[in-house]
């Protein structure tokens, strides 16, 4: 038995294939760029190619995130919040936290010890503490994520961007490059900003350890450690941080049958 799990995401689509104990054998991220519905057919058939698979061994298929109603007739959607609750129990169970900063929103959810939402809290009203406002820095900055994630941890002198809107930090970034403030110094406040905004979130819902990083940014080393600095807490991120929701919604999948 073979249950598949598709986050429609704004930026990444990822896909999942479990088997029947739960074990993780297929999986992949594609950007979202072409549309949800193409997207989480593209997703899907890499998924199954990882994992040998054709479509039609497949048992259940569970959709979840925000292009979840654009995907298959056939297909249960369940939302975003219980799918990434299911995750990271899966990936880490002993996690009570959850702080998912995915491409154009941050939440956090508090979960219990069996991986069931208690309560959660979300901002999508502003690209600020999301991955679209690294984005747009990597861009003014010319750099790759990956780039701006490995930089921003050699920083030396700890200076604050001020500005709260992505595009006046944008202007406020191109400044400090003209002003020859090194471009570690310059990401490691960025990563301050999203640390901080993110830790408001996580204080409003009164998160506690431990905590679990997912989403893209994640993989953000940089934003991870400043956010432990305001949390002054360990973080877990797992290799599968991104794929979280997915996995979520493969796991709800199986439990449906
Ligand atoms: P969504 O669920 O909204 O589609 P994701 O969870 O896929 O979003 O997160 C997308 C964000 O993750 C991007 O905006 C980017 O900032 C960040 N990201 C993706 N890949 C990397 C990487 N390799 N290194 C650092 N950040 C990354």
């Amino acid at each position: 038995m073979y249950i598949a799990g598709i986050d429609s995401g704004s930026t990444s689509t990822d896909a999942i294939i479990i088997d029947e104990n739960a074990n993780i054998i297929g999986r992949s991220i594609v950007a979202t760029g072409i549309g949800a519905t193409q997207s989480a057919d593209k997703a899907l058939q890499i998924a199954l190619e990882d994992a040998h698979l054709s479509k039609d061994q497949l048992t259940n298929v569970v959709t979840t995130g925000y292009g979840r109603e654009n995907i298959g007739k056939n297909t249960d959607s369940v939302t975003e919040i219980t799918c990434h609750a299911k995750g990271a129990h899966y990936l880490h169970p002993e996690t009570k936290t959850i702080i998912d900063i995915g491409g154009q929103d941050s939440k956090v959810i508090r979960i219990d010890e069996q991986g069931n939402v208690e309560n959660f809290v979300m901002n999508d009203k502003c690209a600020a503490g999301t991955g679209r406002f690294l984005d747009a820095q990597a861009r003014a900055l010319n750099m790759s994520l990956e780039e701006l994630s490995k930089t921003g941890l050699n920083w030396k002198n700890d200076i604050t961007i001020s500005s709260m809107c992505t595009m006046f930090a944008e202007s406020e970034v191109i400044s400090l490059v003209a002003d020859n403030v090194a471009i570690s110094d310059i990401i490691h406040g960025l990563n301050k900003s999203v640390a901080s905004k993110t830790a408001s979130l996580v204080h409003r819902i009164k998160g506690e350890p431990e905590f679990i990083m997912t989403g893209g940014v994640a993989q953000n080393a940089g934003v991870v450690q400043c956010l432990e600095q305001a949390l002054n807490a360990k973080i877990y991120v797992d290799d599968s941080a991104q794929l979280c929701g997915a996995i979520g919604a493969a796991l709800i999948g199986l439990e449906e049958i």
